[in-house]
């Protein structure tokens, strides 16, 4: 019946778009034991109680804790077990005794992580690109319990090693950040890290697991904001951490004892998603490829900030290191105001004003990096002081033509704004 091995791991030989449509599916998980046939995807195992057959069961229930065991709802069923070794599969290097856990939000999923990691006394390194609530916990619930932070320029070692020390616990990475768009070496970081006993956490969001092989260029614990790509239709939140036997359990552990669960509704609707992950990749990839060479040519363009393209920075690590891009980047205004920023995205008509990304709709927002930025400078140091106004694009599914028609009545508009 099922073509693909029944211990449901898929065969790390084929190519990730095949995955994609494997991943997970444990024959167990989609029929019912002893009765021939079954669904493709598991269906939603709704449940707090979780029954056993006889009190001797009921007691030697507590001895397995892992994935396929049913005991109580907070540890999931099917539904949630089938995502979380989808996810796993999907990322090389875990291993057989490697595994993911599943957060209710991808800021959870760093949270959970970071609070498993850490203990006080410890320092924790954060690229300077970092996503704001990153920095919002370390300056919140990790300073409160005696954890200190020290930010480092994501395109320098130099500043790596100026700020690594022996309690150095672990280095949390972005790449490419969700703002700025920089690719940092993460091999190289790793290394470092890992020559003073860190551990190496990168938010693998922009990505995904198909697009950059966290855990084969050196990461001990890859994160994923499944709310954006694996979601991919802005209808649930959830984050993920994947990571190899080293890491899995303690992060496990930690998660049940502070009562992290997602809901199996989600988890269906995250399997969904994960199965068109690759079709809707593709497509935003190249369609904002498309869209970021256009924009390096407009007069009112100072600088596109865009991995996939030559100039952006680290682009050639992005080359090197990644399978596959996605819709998110960055352009910056030749100059301008805020207002003419904001008349730009207000005019446009294709794209939404919101937070988020990885859906197949296309968003614009504001983006002022300066704000938050401690280690290193914004603008980047090849940019005009005065060229400090972007716009964040999330490309979706739209016809490329199409969202770039709609950039350019609103680049007129910034111009005429930008006049005043
Ligand atoms: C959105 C995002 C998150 C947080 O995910 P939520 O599910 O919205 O909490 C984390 N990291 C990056 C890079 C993101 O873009």
């Amino acid at each position: 019946m099922t073509k693909h091995n029944d211990t449901g791991s898929v065969d790390a030989a084929l190519h990730s778009d095949s995955q994609l449509v494997l991943a997970g599916r444990r024959p167990e998980w989609t029929g019912i034991a002893g009765h021939p046939g079954a669904v493709v995807s598991p269906p939603v195992w709704r449940g707090s109680t979780h029954l056993y057959p006889d009190i001797a069961a009921l007691r030697a229930g507590h001895g397995t804790n892992a994935d396929g065991h049913f005991y109580y709802g907070r540890r999931g069923a099917p539904t949630q077990w089938a995502l979380a070794e989808a996810l796993t599969e999907l990322e090389p290097g875990a291993g057989k005794d490697g595994g993911t856990v599943l957060y209710p939000s991808g800021v959870a999923a760093i949270a959970g992580v970071l609070l498993a990691v850490l203990k006080p006394g410890d320092v924790l390194l954060m690229t300077d690109n970092a996503y704001e609530p990153s920095r919002t916990l370390a300056n919140g619930i990790l300073a409160d319990i005696g954890v200190e932070t020290r930010w480092f320029d994501p395109m320098d070692l130099d500043s790596l090693h100026a700020v690594l020390c022996d309690r150095t616990r672990a280095v949390l990475l972005e790449s490419p950040g969700s703002l700025t768009m920089e690719v940092c070496d993460v091999p190289a970081i790793a290394a470092a890290a890992h020559a003073r006993g860190a551990c190496v956490i990168l938010d693998n969001t922009w990505a995904g697991p198909t697009g950059f092989a966290a855990l084969s260029h050196g990461v001990d614990i890859s994160i994923l904001a499944v709310t954006k790509h694996v979601g991919g239709h802005s209808d649930l939140m959830m984050g993920s951490a994947t990571a190899g036997a080293e890491w899995y359990g303690r992060l496990r552990r930690h998660a049940q004892m502070l009562g992290t669960v997602v809901s199996p509704d989600d988890a269906a609707l995250a399997l969904r998603g994960l199965r068109t992950m690759g079709l809707r990749l593709a497509h935003t990839t190249a369609s904002a490829r498309r869209i970021a060479h256009w924009l390096q040519d407009q007069p009112q363009v100072a600088r596109v900030l865009c991995p996939m393209l030559p100039g952006s920075p680290g682009h050639d690590l992005w080359s090197r290191d990644f399978a596959g891009g996605c819709g998110l980047f960055t352009f910056v205004l030749r100059g301008g105001t805020g207002a003419a920023r904001d008349a730009l995205i207000d005019a446009l008509r294709l794209f939404g004003i919101g937070y988020s990304w990885g859906g197949f709709e296309s968003l614009a927002t504001p983006v002022d990096p300066a704000r938050i930025r401690t280690a290193s400078a914004w603008p980047l140091a090849d940019m005009a002081a005065d060229d400090r106004f972007a716009v964040r694009l999330a490309i979706g599914l739209e016809d490329a033509g199409d969202l770039i028609a709609d950039l350019a009545q609103a680049l007129a508009v910034w111009a005429q704004a930008a006049r005043g």
